[in-house]
């Protein structure tokens, strides 16, 4: 508490985030504008939502028993006595903006957003994180579900991530899961004295959660539980068979794993999830989701099928670091513009440079020769242009390479543009 209430330090990102600053960022965004890229040829447009909204669209499409809204949700009351919800996590908020601009469906849409969760500070776990997505509407096929799982596995791919697994589950539907639960709920409760301490009252609010528990006791009770795949109605099972066959037609390698279920009460039919094999497992989920046929109706609209993922931009980029791969490289300018006559060149010539589409940077407050060229060797440039006091007077300036053997070259100050054009792209041959 001492940061927040000693008011002459020198404040600091609050608990649990962090900043991202240049060259980090670079790969950052590169990392969305690849996603970006990848989806929007796949037919699917970028939505934006606030990063807030009504608490109720959380706790009415999460559900108040997960922990995500119950012991994660940042939620408050706004100076009009609103109570309000910083977004916890993608879906809920994209499907609420279906749901009042009523799109033509099908709809298909992407997002980059951060999400906010208060969660316990730990390694790579950030009370912002990042996300991308993408959210379909309107289509039950199992098709699509294939289709969403592969834009996952294309991106990871795309990075050149290879380690690391896909597990796909259903969830049912309203037709076979209220009988399982009740198959489920017989069987936890014949076994509830070797349950964990949290499990052992609350299974029966939503006894699939206990798939989901980690303790020992759980797992060992929850290893001979009935499982949902194998009670599924005709119409899910066919679902399920039918996602099978078109990830092995895509060559897209996969699990099936009875335990995989959502923590989100809206989850129907498929879940997936992709995890990496090349980080320590506790955190290896790089990208969930699936099917929510149910969601729509929860947030007030007609009843409409949908699918989608998200995926964490954090947690994937230490998968990266973990395979090598995805290196951080920010494009270098094509020039630095060093000008020791006054800055009367140095600014008319960057900006030339800039807005004949070249990238250029160059030094303020009449800074001496020196000290200009070592902001150009920092700058990572690929060429000096520099303007002495003799080149000033016969209208010329130099052309000197900074990040490859050569002689520099006196240009004229009017062919600039083609100069540096010229350098660069010998630059790139090289
Ligand atoms: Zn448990
Ligand atoms: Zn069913």
């Amino acid at each position: 508490m001492a940061g927040a209430s000693d008011d002459r330090a020198a404040p600091r990102a609050p608990t649990g985030t962090r900043d991202v600053l240049w060259p980090e960022s670079w790969r950052f965004e590169t990392t969305v504008a690849r996603f970006r890229r990848l989806v929007e040829a796949a037919g699917y447009g970028l939505a934006q939502s606030p990063v807030f909204e009504y608490a109720s669209v959380f706790r009415r499409g999460i559900g108040d028993e997960s922990d995500v809204v119950g012991k994660e949700m940042y939620e408050f009351e706004d100076r009009d006595g609103q109570m309000l919800a910083l977004r916890p996590e993608g879906t809920a908020s994209v499907v609420r903006a279906y749901v009042q601009h009523r799109p033509v469906l099908p709809w298909k849409a992407w997002y980059m957003a951060p999400l906010l969760r208060h969660e316990r500070p730990q390694a790579a776990r950030y009370r912002q994180h990042h996300q991308l997505g993408i959210e379909a509407l309107g289509v039950a096929d199992a098709d699509l579900d294939v289709e969403v799982i592969w834009v996952a596995h294309a991106f990871m791919r795309d990075l050149g991530l290879t380690d690391y697994s896909l597990r796909i589950g259903s969830m049912g539907d309203g037709t076979c899961r209220p009988p399982y639960l009740e198959l489920l709920t017989v069987y936890l409760d014949a076994h509830r004295n070797e349950l964990c301490d949290e499990h052992h009252e609350r299974f029966r609010a939503n006894p699939m959660r206990v798939f989901d528990c980690k303790r020992p006791e759980c797992v060992a009770v929850t290893a001979g539980a009935p499982k949902l795949v194998d009670h599924l109605c005709d119409e899910c099972a066919a679902h399920f068979q039918r996602v099978q066959g078109g990830l092995s037609s895509l060559d897209i390698p996969f699990d099936i794993d009875p335990r995989l279920v959502r923590g989100f009460d809206y989850y129907t039919r498929t879940t997936f999830e992709f995890a990496s094999g090349a980080i320590e497992a506790a955190q290896n989920a790089l990208c969930g989701g699936g099917r929510y046929d149910g969601l729509v109706e929860m947030l007030g609209g007609d009843p409409t099928p949908g699918v989608g993922f998200g995926m964490g931009i954090e947690r994937v980029l230490v998968a990266c670091d973990a395979e090598g791969v995805f290196p951080v490289d920010p494009p270098p300018l094509d020039a630095f513009v060093v000008d020791v006559t006054g800055g009367d060149a140095g600014r008319d010539i960057t900006t030339r440079l800039r807005e004949a589409g070249l990238a250029a940077d160059r030094a303020f407050d009449g800074r001496s020769m020196k000290a200009q060229m070592k902001l150009a060797d920092r700058s990572g440039a690929v060429v000096a242009v520099i303007v002495g006091p003799a080149e000033a007077a016969a209208g010329d300036v130099l052309v000197r390479p900074l990040r490859a053997e050569g002689d520099q070259e006196p240009v004229r100050a009017d062919d600039v543009v083609d100069a540096v054009r010229r350098a660069t792209r010998r630059e790139d041959e090289t």
